[in-house]
């Protein structure tokens, strides 16, 4: 039996019956252009014929270099030809390289859903199946296999056969319900690899009872050569089996190959973060290998522990999937912990200070008020480096103010300007600056740099990069609290990026402190003296 699993994605079929998740075509794109990126085997860009935001999509599919472009179907119907079956000819037709076919395995859903014979039913999965070969590759998706299987075996193993004997390359064992265990998967798939072959066989999970990925493991274990799933475990109700948890359980824990050399293995993270950028949803923090949990170490013993050896605490080297080991700074934090975090950040300091303890403090505050510095290392290094009276005052900004006007131009058109204006003590001059930009962060940031710039030109080749926020306790719309997170770069050095946090009841004030940290932190970079 080979070694090879191969990757099946469904995100932008299966994973857009999500509640909340609606596709464009270009979000569609975009991810398919990041799994194909990364290595996935087969990507399924969605049903043809059936809405048109697949249409559209498949009518300009994205060009890939490492994915297969796989489009779903159905079987035909009863009583037509596969050649006279306006949906199956949609699919067929499309500009799809593999196709996967649906098609009942449950005698019940065939009576039921379908109102056909039995025999019927076999007759149209075979026919598909030989339709669908003359296209391309070609996969037989077993919808509510498993349980089909529990309710009438013999009929439920006669609808791959027929799947098979059409020329289906893979036979997908579908748990559609979601309902089944980890121990019967591994026991009905061995028993059908005396019909199919394990090289023919896949299993498409979901995760009813949080078993999809020990499912996909159950399956693979009993011969299945395909996995389907979804990046971050998208799907409808609770999710389709998590690709990038199940990813690095094969290759990492199982020794599969999974076609994705290591190299690429630690862009998972980035990959698992491409989705919810484009969702615009906050990252689970505890996922399995890429959450910001992931290896991050909080009880102060455990802190000490894990400098000396970081084995003692971590399944696999959190580099391997794209993550990194945090010695977190939180509510609990000992100054162990904090001076943990000042080592990793090359900040020297004698454990005896008593400003290490201010610093732990400082960081306590913070936090209750909504800070989460492990997402604004560089925030975190501008506290941390003020509170040790290691940074010198760049700059003090005595005020700032700023306006926005939302008016009918000249021309008639309807135009918002944001008009800022600071006053900046640089040394012993007070510098008055005003600008305007095109919303009212960015007058601040072009207001700001007229000030500091002549004084400090390295700050000349930063630019922001993203401007995010989140509305933090957004059940109590009252006492809601923007949390601003602004990540920015220099052109200098295009692989450097800094994040730096601001949180406050008014959002501009939380924008204005997270972009004085970017600069603080641009001018200590630089080693740049005070003026
Ligand atoms: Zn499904």
């Amino acid at each position: 039996m080979s070694d090879r699993i191969y990757i099946y994605d469904t995100t932008l079929r299966d994973g857009a019956q999500t509640a909340g998740v609606d596709f464009s075509s270009p979000d569609k794109k975009a991810i398919a252009r990041a799994l194909d990126a990364f290595g996935i085997d087969y990507i399924e860009g969605g049903w043809p014929g059936a809405n048109p935001t697949d249409d559209q999509f498949f009518a300009d599919p994205p060009t890939l270099k490492n994915s297969t472009f796989t489009a779903f179907g159905m079987t035909k119907k009863t009583g037509r030809s596969t050649a006279n079956d306006p949906g199956l000819s949609a699919v067929l037709n499309s500009t799809a390289k593999a196709f996967c076919i649906v098609g009942k395995t449950w005698d019940f859903h065939v009576d039921v859903a379908l109102g056909i014979t039995n025999e019927e039913n076999l007759e149209n999965i075979r026919e598909t199946m030989a339709a669908a070969r003359e296209k391309g590759e070609t996969l037989f998706d077993a919808e509510h296999f498993f349980d089909g299987y529990k309710a009438n075996r013999d009929y439920a193993l006669q609808c791959l056969k027929s799947a098979h004997e059409g020329g289906a390359r893979w036979i997908v064992l579908c748990d559609t319900n979601g309902g089944t265990m980890p121990y019967e998967i591994e026991e009905i798939v061995r028993d059908v690899t005396s019909v199919v072959p394990g090289e023919c066989l896949g299993i498409h999970t979901h995760d009813d009872t949080g078993n999809a990925v020990a499912n996909s493991i159950a399956a693979v274990r009993a011969g299945c050569r395909m996995v389907q799933g979804t990046l971050n475990g998208l799907g409808e109700r609770c999710g389709n089996a998590n690709l990038i948890t199940l990813i690095p359980n094969l290759a990492l824990k199982m020794g599969f190959d999974v076609g994705i050399p290591h190299e690429r293995l630690a862009k998972l993270r980035q990959l698992s973060r491409s989705l919810d950028e484009i969702l615009n949803r906050a990252p689970a923090t505890h996922a399995p290998y890429v959450g910001d949990r992931a290896f991050a170490h909080k009880g102060g013993l455990h802190a000490s522990a894990i400098l000396k050896n970081p084995v003692c605490y971590e399944h696999v080297t959190p580099e391997t999937v794209g993550n990194q080991r945090k010695i977190l700074v939180s509510d609990q934090a000992g100054r162990s912990n904090m001076i943990a975090r000042l080592n990793e950040l090359d900040i020297r300091v004698d454990p005896k200070d008593p400003l290490v303890q201010k610093l732990v403090d400082v960081v306590k505050i913070h936090e209750a008020d909504g800070y989460a510095y492990d997402g604004a290392e560089a925030s975190f290094e501008v506290l941390a480096r003020r509170t040790l009276g290691q940074v010198p005052v760049y700059f003090k900004v005595e005020r700032f103010s700023v306006t926005d006007e939302r008016r009918y131009n000249a021309r008639g058109e309807l135009t918002t300007e944001s008009e800022a204006s600071v006053k900046v003590r640089l040394g012993d001059q007070v510098v008055h600056t005003v600008a305007e930009g095109n919303g009212p962060v960015h007058a601040i940031d072009v207001a700001m740099r007229k000030a500091l710039e002549p004084v400090y030109p390295a700050l000349r080749d930063m630019h922001l990069v993203d401007y995010r926020v989140r509305i933090l306790k957004p059940q109590d719309a009252s006492a809601a609290m923007p949390r601003v997170l602004i990540e920015s770069a220099s052109t200098r050095d295009p692989d450097k990026h800094w994040f730096t946090i601001g949180v406050s009841t008014n959002i501009i004030d939380a924008s204005f402190d997270a972009l004085r940290d970017s600069y603080m932190y641009k001018l200590l970079r630089n080693n740049v003296a005070k003026a």
